[in-house]
């Protein structure tokens, strides 16, 4: 089997693996406990805190809340943010290519009566500044724009869009969960006041994830209850699962300097194969402005669904656009904004690289694209 699908989700890391063990059966204790079980768990949580806070570049690990995953980071950010803001206005500023996760959470709004608007992307999927500042308003009171997209891999430039918010006065939150662990963030550097980020995009465990959010900014609670997380997020912590995305997170920082150049150099290994040698292949997004790990292309004469069960057949896993999306047939938001051509739209393949790939398996499942193309057209 060749695992050409690191965006949809990635293997625990062995090490993430010890690390999270004892505290299933062991270091069983409440972290909210005040006796001696309790504070050892509370203990491992604020390691974890601290090894999240430092690959991302916080003042202080105090601006971390652990959620059930990237989901959940986006929808606390939109919806606190926006709730601690009711009087200020009630309009909202995103991009078209967002994750489901932030576009359901601002169509519901929507619904709720905010006016939200859906910035455009250029033909390699990017968000103008120019548009941005245009689109700001008196009553804007939150911009939310993801750092790199999921399935086209493009990189948006976060700090000259972060800019504009702070010049404005308004909140600014990026979804980094494809960029956290493949390149180094700093939150002041991005100039951000909330930043999303999931453990099983980095090698950590599914069902947790982290939202940044800067000192100062104001949120409320969307899931309330106990006065967890600072009273940010209600209900006991998943101790095992946040001890799994601290390490997680250590060890993304130790290697990803040896660990993004390498990704890099298998993308672009694959990029050029398939370029040169698959009929009708088209990149997708852009060259420059590319998360290491991402691939995606676009065919002519071809379903992305037909071909990644083609794929499959072959021992590839591929996707034809975001894991959220598949099995709802169509054109997914991200192609769908480039304003391609129909026929083409309707070809899309991502392959993303990771821990587990060298260049064999890309030459490999070159093989098996050619193949498979040769099949289906
Ligand atoms: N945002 C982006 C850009 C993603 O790629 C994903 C996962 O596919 C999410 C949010 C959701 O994260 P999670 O699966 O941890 O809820």
């Amino acid at each position: 089997m060749i695992y050409l699908d690191h965006a949809a989700t990635t293997p625990v890391d062995k090490r993430v693996l010890d690390a999270m063990l004892p505290y299933f059966c062991d270091c069983f204790g409440n972290p909210s406990s005040i006796h001696c079980c309790g504070r050892q768990s509370r203990e491992a949580v604020e390691t974890a805190r601290e090894q999240i806070a430092t690959l991302i570049g916080a003042a202080s690990p105090a601006e971390i809340v652990f959620t059930s995953g990237g989901t959940e980071a986006d929808n606390l950010a939109i919806f606190g943010t926006v709730c601690a803001s009711k009087g200020k206005g009630r309009h909202i500023v995103t991009s078209k290519i967002e994750h489901g996760a932030v576009k359901q959470a601002c169509k519901k709004l929507e619904h709720d009566g905010y006016e939200v608007t859906y910035l455009g992307v250029d033909g390699e999927g990017r968000v103008s500044p120019k548009e941005l500042e245009a689109a700001i308003r008196p009553d804007t009171v939150l911009i939310t724009i993801m750092h790199a997209n999921n399935e086209i891999g493009t990189v948006q430039p976060i700090p000259e869009l972060a800019r504009i918010a702070k010049l404005n006065g308004i909140p600014f939150h990026t979804d980094a969960v494809q960029t956290v662990g493949k390149l180094p963030i700093c939150v002041d550097a991005l100039n951000v006041d909330l930043l999303s980020l999931s453990g099983h995009k980095i090698y950590g465990p599914k069902g947790i994830g982290a939202l940044y959010v800067r000192k100062g900014c104001r949120m409320l609670p969307f899931q309330t209850g106990g006065e967890q997380e600072r009273g940010r997020r209600g209900g006991t912590h998943n101790v095992p699962g946040i001890v799994g995305l601290g390490m997680a997170a250590a060890l993304a920082d130790a290697e990803m300097e040896d660990e993004a150049p390498r990704l890099a150099r298998l993308r672009d290994r694959l990029i050029k194969q398939v370029l040169e040698r698959a009929p009708t292949a088209q990149l997708t997004g852009s060259m420059t402005h590319r998360t290491p790990h991402n691939a995606h292309f676009t065919f002519v004469g071809v379903q992305g669904d037909a071909l990644v069960a083609a794929l499959d057949r072959r021992g590839v896993c591929a996707s034809a656009g975001s894991a959220c999306h598949s099995g709802m047939g169509g054109v997914s938001g991200a192609v769908a904004a480039l304003g391609l051509p129909p026929e083409r739209q309707e070809g899309s393949l991502r392959l993303t690289v990771g821990k587990l790939n060298d260049e064999a398996q890309i030459d490999q499942a070159v093989v098996a694209l050619l193949e498979s193309l040769r099949d289906l057209l």
